[in-house]
């Protein structure tokens, strides 16, 4: 016996069993075959996914999500760096500095500090846009944010 992944002209996929690939050919010749879906009998061979549904495919995405991240980690250690050394620290002031710059009570720099999630939502309704900074994602720390 051999199971065949078949679509039909709808794109319907549905699997079928034969006693051999040649009696696969016979019966779709003789448009035996029909999807269950549609009752199409125009039926073709689906592509089929490498079938690695195993613990090792699973390592092998798992270890492709540490890669990502740690890619993402080191794009948001260097954003911070670049952060440090050209914007000025205003820590928890940054939403009155913002707003200051914003209304043109101070000379306009580069800033960066702390905001509350409401104040990031005032600040953006007056018009002030910034740009919130993740955090670096510890890899350590991967599970807890689960
Ligand atoms: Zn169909």
């Amino acid at each position: 016996m051999i199971k065949y992944n078949l679509i039909c002209f709808e794109e319907h996929e549905f699997e079928a069993w034969f006693s051999n690939s040649s009696d696969y050919e016979t019966q779709r010749g003789k448009l035996l075959i029909s999807c269950p879906y549609c009752s199409s009998t125009r039926i073709d061979k689906a592509i089929m996914a490498p079938n690695i549904s195993s613990s090792r495919k699973k390592e092998a995405i798992a270890s492709k999500d540490i890669q990502d991240l740690s890619n993402f980690n080191s794009v948001v250690r260097k954003l911070r760096q670049h952060i440090k050394d050209k914007f000025e620290y205003v820590g928890d002031k940054f939403p009155e500095e913002a707003r200051a710059i914003h209304y043109g009570e101070k000379e306009e720099r580069k800033i960066y500090g702390e905001a509350s999630l409401s104040d990031a939502k005032d600040l953006h309704n007056e018009g002030i846009t910034l740009t919130a900074i993740p955090k670096a994602v510890s890899p350590k720390n991967k599970k807890k944010l689960n």
